[in-house]
Parts: structure tokens; C-alpha cells; sequence
């Protein structure tokens, strides 16, 4: 199977030195109001049961929010499932 792997560039100026800043994980039984919800940064880890942010209207999602090292522009990523697929999003 052929690995593919992809440099992220920044969306507002196309630097491609984006650094991660935290990482939120959104898990849950399909179509369920409450589930876990884990941040994790540099120096510490949140679990709630939060799901307000989470990418996947119905399901799983994971949120990575990157920061330019050139422009300071935040960006998130999103991968998460939906009706079966998964997708991944940057926004
Ligand atoms: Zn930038």
C-alpha cells in the first residue's frame, strides 16, 4: 500500500512552518449528547464531557489547532467521521 504524506502550509500565508499548539479528542457512542472530551497541550491534559466543538455532528472527531510561526494565524484541523466516512477538514 502507498503511504502519501502532505506538508500542511498556513492558509492566510502559505508558510509551511505550522506548529502545534493542542489537540482535542471527542469520542462517543453515535448520536449521543455526552461522551469524552480530552485536551491536550504542552503542560497539561482536560477531560470533560464537552462535546460543543466537536467536528462530527454524530460521532467521533479529533480537532488539532496549529499555529503559523510566520503570520501567528491559528488554524484547526478537523478529522472526523460522518454517515460512515471520514473526513478531514481544515478550516
Ligand atoms: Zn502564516
Amino acid at each position: 500500500m502507498e503511504e502519501r504524506e502532505m506538508i500542511l502550509k498556513c492558509p492566510a500565508c502559505g508558510f509551511d512552518h505550522l506548529c502545534q499548539e493542542h489537540v482535542e479528542i471527542f469520542n462517543r457512542p453515535e448520536d449521543a449528547q455526552k461522551g469524552i472530551h480530552i485536551t491536550a497541550s504542552e503542560d497539561r491534559i482536560i477531560v470533560d464531557d464537552n462535546l460543543i466543538n466537536n467536528p462530527s455532528p454524530r460521532r467521533q472527531g479529533v480537532t488539532i489547532l496549529c499555529r503559523c510561526e510566520e503570520c501567528d494565524h491559528s488554524t484547526r484541523i478537523h478529522i472526523y467521521q460522518h454517515k460512515g466516512q471520514t473526513y478531514f477538514e481544515v478550516e
